[in-house]
């Protein structure tokens, strides 16, 4: 039974398939379950953040007014305003029909004498509209704790705290969320948003809400800064402002004074300490309330999920496909993901965790990647090894062909020789015996040509060939070519026309010209039927001499065009044929011209003959005609 390995091709692998994909992806669990345990709160957040951040549109219940006491407040009043002028300014608010009016800053600290600001006190503590709010969270039993200091000791805070991310999740003090009640008591923005959606006040209805150890939370839906309208104290209590705008709203009253950090918030759109105001985040809280907004997380088992699918499709990848593809389709995928998870939160406010699932997927993908090229660089290897042994047996064969081959040679000389003096005697013979001893002596011709060109093949294979460049005219050669197959022409009554034009001497081997050409013109022999022409040129072009041989042939098939060159070739016509060949002298031709640095190539039409053409080059490197 062999092992199934991870790099196992499960497309061709059968019976091993299953097992090979169930081993990736136990790997790959593994992997997302290591990854799962890496604290990636921060990253996390930083998704959730650009989301947020990014989100096109988030709709506004319009239900909320914004006062601020700004650095112009201060100086127009010579300071915080007093207590007189805040229960006027109160006063003036409620006369308008603000639904409920807030306090979020210390307002012990408005000057004032003491009957001023029991004065305030009293329409603060009898106007159930009329809250103050605190950011401290007592314990229960503390309660005490939340009345204010005398003059103002009748005053009742609620709790309203702003809850940033500083010891929990990203740890970057950003505020994403709120309380919506602490130790059972409910915090002062649900009463507020219940004004207008009393449906909240039951914390269960809250969309999103989680427990966390004593609390009850959920994820503020954000605006942008300074998304809700604001006044400054100021104009309102110097009557320059339109009091109408309060009528049936939530009025907030805060500081803006640039002073303490408290004042302000962390969010999403920025880092920034006073990235907005501590009343901002309150409306942002009640408007999330009243809208019933809160954007909901998914919950860990989709992490889990998502996680565990990134890791399989990952190592899938990196094992099974070509790299540069493999990693597009993560990518891909990762970028389709990502853009499925921004779409949930931006239309449903859904937040689909994107850390994990991301790292998992470029994690897996680097973590198996020396483990690819280690299989690979071990099949490499293999092949090399294999190449090797073949390339030496080959040599073998090659050597031992051509030495065999060469020993051949002298034995059929003498069959040669010996046919020679049989027909040159005096003695007659007859005529069947003429016509058995011409048969030997055209057998060994037929021999001794094979053996050339098996001792060629040879010569090329151990890079034997070497150019002994002469200059000299290739026409000369061409017409000893001709000279040397007019019998042969002529026995199948085949016309040889030449046109050969002037040339300059260019530099050549003669000797290995003259087996390509010779080449050429005994093929258009050979394969041409009887009666034909053949026609020879030559001609000078451009820089090259160019050499064609035209024959009324059958032609070359096309599919087979680009194989003819190849060592050993034959067409399946001749190989049927009683045509000898040996499938060697087109690719010694091509091995011999592009030797000079020339370019040997046929065209032909099946049935119409063919035109080889060979170009040689008029310079050598150095030498040139
Ligand atoms: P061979 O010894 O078979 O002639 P070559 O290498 O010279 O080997 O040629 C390879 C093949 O190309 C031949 O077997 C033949 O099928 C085809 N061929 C070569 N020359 C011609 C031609 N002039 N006309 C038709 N087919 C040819």
């Amino acid at each position: 039974m062999t092992i199934p390995s991870l790099f196992d091709d499960i497309s061709t692998a059968d019976s091993g398939q299953k097992r090979v994909f169930a081993l990736r992806a136990a790997f790959a669990l593994i992997m997302a379950f290591l990854i799962a345990q890496i604290n990636l709160d921060y990253v996390e957040s930083w998704f959730y953040d650009l989301r947020v951040a990014t989100k096109p549109y988030t709709a506004n219940s319009n239900n909320i007014e914004l006062v601020y006491i700004k650095p112009t407040t201060v100086q127009t009043h010579k300071g915080l305003p007093d207590a007189r002028t805040q229960e006027a300014t109160l006063q003036k608010l409620l006369d308008a029909g603000a639904k409920a009016v807030v306090y979020d800053f210390a307002i012990s600290e408005s000057p004032g004498s003491d009957d001023e600001k029991n004065s305030w006190e009293a329409s603060i503590v009898h106007n159930k509209n009329v809250f103050v709010a605190t950011k401290d969270t007592p314990l229960k039993g503390e309660e005490k704790s939340l009345y204010l200091a005398d003059p103002l000791e009748q005053v009742r805070t609620v709790p309203a705290p702003k809850t940033s991310d500083t010891i929990n999740f990203a740890k970057d003090s950003v505020t994403r969320r709120m309380m919506l009640s602490y130790q059972g008591s409910t915090m002062l923005q649900v009463y507020l948003a219940s004004l207008f959606n009393p449906a909240v006040l039951d914390l269960n209805n809250v969309r999103g809400n989680f427990s966390f150890y004593e609390t009850v939370q959920a994820y503020i839906d954000f605006h942008r800064p300074r998304t809700f309208p604001d006044t400054t104290f100021d104009t309102i209590a110097d009557n320059g402002a339109d009091l109408s705008k309060f009528k049936d709203k939530i009025v907030l009253i805060g500081t803006d004074l640039n002073i303490s950090e408290s004042d302000y918030i962390r969010t999403p759109y920025s880092k920034i300490p006073s990235s907005m105001t501590r009343i901002e985040m309150q409306a942002n809280i009640i408007d999330t309330l009243i809208r019933n907004s809160s954007p909901i997380k998914a919950p860990p088992y989709v992490n889990w999920i998502l996680l565990a699918l990134v890791s399989v499709l990952a190592i899938q990848i990196v094992l099974s496909m070509r790299p540069a593809t493999g990693l597009m389709i993560l990518v891909g995928t990762l970028f389709g993901f990502s853009v499925v998870a921004f779409a949930f939160f931006w239309l449903f406010g859904i937040w689909i965790p994107m850390a994990h699932p991301l790292l998992a997927g470029f994690l897996c993908y680097y973590f198996f990647i020396p483990y690819r090229l280690i299989i690979e660089n071990r099949r490499s290897w293999e092949y090399y090894q294999k190449n090797k042994l073949l390339s030496q047996v080959e040599e073998l064969k090659t050597n031992f062909i051509s030495m065999m081959s060469h020993d051949l040679k002298t034995p059929i000389a003498r069959i040669q020789g010996m046919s020679d003096v049989i027909l040159s005697d005096v003695t007659p013979i007859s005529s069947q015996q003429r016509e058995a001893v011409d048969t030997i002596k055209h057998s060994a011709d037929d021999l001794l040509k094979f053996i050339n060109a098996i001792l060629n093949y040879g010569r090329i294979e151990s890079q034997g060939v070497q150019l002994h460049l002469q200059t000299k005219d290739i026409n000369n050669v061409l017409q000893e070519v001709i000279r040397k197959h007019e019998f042969l022409a002529k026995v199948k009554r085949i016309q040889i026309v030449s046109e050969l034009d002037p040339l300059f001497p260019i530099p050549m081997d003669a000797d290995l010209m003259k087996q390509v050409l010779s080449n050429l013109v005994e093929n258009a022999i050979k394969y041409s039927p009887e009666d034909t022409k053949i026609m020879i040129t030559s001609e000078e072009k451009d820089d090259f001499v160019v050499i064609q041989v035209t024959d009324q042939g059958p032609g070359i098939p096309q599919d087979e065009l680009n194989n003819i060159f190849m060592k050993f070739f034959r067409s399946k016509n001749v190989k049927s044929s009683p045509i000898k060949g040996s499938g060697l002298g087109l690719y010694l031709a091509k091995y011999f011209t592009e030797l000079h640095r020339g370019r040997i190539f046929v065209e032909s039409n099946d049935g119409k003959g063919s035109t080889f053409t060979v170009e040689l080059p008029m310079e050598q490197g150095g030498l040139h005609a």
